[in-house]
């Protein structure tokens, strides 16, 4: 009797394992003829001359085609053909050389206007926003990343609020290695006018240690987060004057003093690059000037220790 049920239960077994290895093979052929003639699309589109959209890049609510260039086709031409700004075309194609006809043989088009910019080797999301003067949480936000673990070379960004900037005139002010995002990104330009430790006070003229570097780029310049963190101060401290306080975890964190304008709100979360601040000089300051401190576990560290550029 039992050797019967166990039989039995062997046999259904095997008859609902063979099912749903069925369903598999089922679910598989359905799914993959669609995902291949999506991605076959773009790249047959130019001999059959009806290009059709495909997900080239994963940009939400964006879809892509390849267009093969024809014998007259001008930037502009191709543009108007698509209901686009020749800047769409020029900046998804990276033709910013002022050229007027496309060098390549097809050219990448989007399905609306935009800004767009294609990852280089090295460059990180806070160099591109930096590069086009744009806040690196919109372009986080309109390419639904996280940071930069998901960005891969080749991938097209949609930048937006980003102005096209011809070649010459994109400021690549240091494009860092993906490698390099654990450093500091110095907050503000302007050169150091005064360095870390001892010193003599320039108000009081006593012997002092100074806890930070000082920076002066001229008033109400750009102050950025120097690194990804939280806002755990935003006000008026003796000395320091308008101070933003922000800390990045692992017991580091940093100060930026002497503000003019405070442009971020207590408990905020703030990414490196962000704009949090402006400079001025509030509090114990001679001129406008940036007082950037890095601290570990509340110790003053020599800034330039932490600095990538
Ligand atoms: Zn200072």
């Amino acid at each position: 009797m039992m050797v019967f049920w166990r039989r039995v239960t062997f046999t259904v077994v095997t008859i609902l394992l063979l099912l749903w290895l069925g369903l598999v093979v089922w679910v598989v052929r359905q799914n993959f003829p669609a995902k291949a003639a999506a991605l076959a699309t773009p790249t047959a589109s130019p001999s059959s001359g009806t290009p059709g959209w495909a997900p080239l890049f994963n940009i939400p609510g964006i879809e892509f085609l390849v267009y093969s260039v024809e014998p007259r086709d001008t930037y502009s031409s191709i543009a108007k053909k698509f209901k686009l700004s020749e800047e769409t075309v020029r900046s998804l194609n990276q033709a910013n050389d002022g050229s007027t006809t496309p060098k390549n043989a097809s050219l990448l088009i989007p399905s609306q206007d935009g800004i767009f910019y294609i990852v280089g080797p090295g460059q990180g999301l806070s160099d591109i926003a930096r590069a086009y003067n744009i806040p690196l949480k919109s372009i986080l936000e309109a390419n639904h990343l996280s940071g930069d673990a998901d960005v891969k070379l080749g991938q097209a960004l949609d930048l937006p609020g980003a102005v096209y900037l011809s070649q010459s005139d994109v400021h690549w002010v240091a494009l860092k290695a993906l490698e390099d995002e654990k450093g500091f990104l110095k907050p503000t330009s302007g050169r150091f006018a005064d360095g870390f430790g001892p010193r003599i006070n320039p108000i009081s003229g006593k012997k002092e240690f100074h806890p930070g570097l000082d920076l002066a780029p001229g008033w109400r310049a750009r102050v950025v987060a120097a690194q990804s963190g939280e806002v755990v101060f935003a006000g008026i401290r003796a000395g320091y004057g308008r101070l933003i306080i922000l800390d990045h975890g692992n017991g580091l964190t940093t100060r930026y003093g002497h503000l003019d304008q405070i442009l971020v709100k207590l408990h905020q979360t703030v990414l490196k690059g962000d704009l949090i601040g402006r400079v001025g000089m509030t509090g114990m300051a001679t001129g406008p000037h940036l007082h950037f401190e890095v601290r570990l576990n509340n110790e003053p560290q020599n800034p330039l220790l932490y600095l990538t550029q």
